[in-house]
């Protein structure tokens, strides 16, 4: 059966998002015709690495549009997972990318779905009030 889904690359790009961490050294844009949190990821290891209200909030975006300043500051984390039913311990093929100085969580990429790219919403708005850099 043919999916009528609309392949996430050919969709219009309604917003181009904007982000850095919060140091500012890596700074970050790519389209989304998704710009709205469509996930509240609970799992461990997102609670752990971006979780700030227990859960993280996960925006889609094209991957092929992903701009990055600051590159060779970014770093990855891929977890270990284990599946219960599989006592071999693994490493997960997501792609947590964060700044090796301020350890702000910036996106997750995936290469099982190499068209996303997942932005935390909270890299993608202006700082929060309180703590803007002057
Ligand atoms: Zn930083």
């Amino acid at each position: 059966m043919k999916s009528n889904r609309i392949p996430f690359h050919k969709m219009e790009a309604i917003m181009i998002l904007r982000g850095s961490c919060h140091c500012r050294t890596i700074r970050f844009s790519l389209d989304s015709p998704t710009p709205y949190p469509y996930q509240a990821c609970y799992c461990s290891i997102c609670c752990k690495t971006a979780g700030g209200g227990g859960y993280a909030i996960n925006l889609g975006g094209d991957s092929s549009s992903l701009e990055v300043e600051g590159e060779e500051i970014l770093s990855v984390y891929r977890a270990r997972i284990q599946d219960p039913d599989d006592p071999e311990e693994k490493i997960s093929p997501a792609r947590r990318n964060f700044c090796r100085h301020c350890g702000s969580a910036l996106w997750v990429y995936d290469p099982r779905w190499p068209e996303l790219v997942h932005p935390s919403p909270r890299p993608s708005t202006r700082p929060c009030r309180s703590h803007q850099r002057r």
